[in-house]
């Protein structure tokens, strides 16, 4: 599998550069909170490897168009739900591989996906897996609490939804500039792209 050499990399943040504005509009939840745009689901497949528990953010700076859930973009819509309820919901899904943060946006409630992150791992056993409509050089040159989440990671599926690549047979993805990115857990290092 590929790696992402340095000069993809700069050529990455500049193209992306105007993400860190948006990366920076952290939703602001009571702590202890997040804001969520649906129930938590298990036994999903088409989220990640195996089977998993997904959880749905609410809030999405990014706005694609095309996007195929615009009614989570909203920062003040879906439910806020507290951070040890989703914990002992997500204890009683058996035989799950991992989690995977869908949105919305999970990398604007950072701090909240982390501490959900560092649970199934400690706890569960669990990898855990996000999508992000910013790129992940974007996330590292922002640094704070989005990198730190992403650093929890096993797996990152990045950048925005782009409806003019749209490719129905790519694994995981929706458009063909979206990456699927292995992450050594700990560092956020790039260990292969797919
Ligand atoms: S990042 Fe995802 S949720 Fe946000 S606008 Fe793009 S496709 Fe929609």
């Amino acid at each position: 599998m590929p790696r992402v050499n340095k000069t993809d990399a700069k050529t990455m943040l500049e193209k992306h550069r105007w993400q860190l504005d948006k990366v920076k509009q952290q939703l602001e939840t009571p702590k202890g909170y997040i804001r969520l745009s649906g129930p938590l689901e298990h036994d999903n497949i088409v989220n990640g490897d195996g089977l998993r528990a997904v959880l749905w953010t609410q809030g999405c700076p990014n706005h694609c168009r095309g996007c195929q859930n615009p009614e989570t973009w909203d920062y003040e819509a879906g439910q806020l739900v507290k951070l040890d309820d989703i914990k002992k919901e997500l204890a009683t899904f058996k035989g799950q591989a991992g989690l995977t943060f869908c949105g919305g946006e999970p990398f604007v409630q950072a701090e909240a996906c982390k501490e959900i992150a560092d649970y199934v791992r400690n706890e569960l056993g669990w990898n855990v897996w996000s999508f992000s409509g910013f790129v992940y050089e974007v996330i590292k040159e922002n640094g704070g609490a989005p990198w730190e989440l992403l650093k929890s990671l096993d797996a990152l599926i990045d950048g925005p939804f782009i409806q003019e690549q749209l490719d129905l047979s790519l694994k995981f993805r929706g458009s063909r500039n979206q990456r699927l990115l292995h992450l050594e857990h700990g560092t956020g290092k790039i260990l292969s792209v797919e």
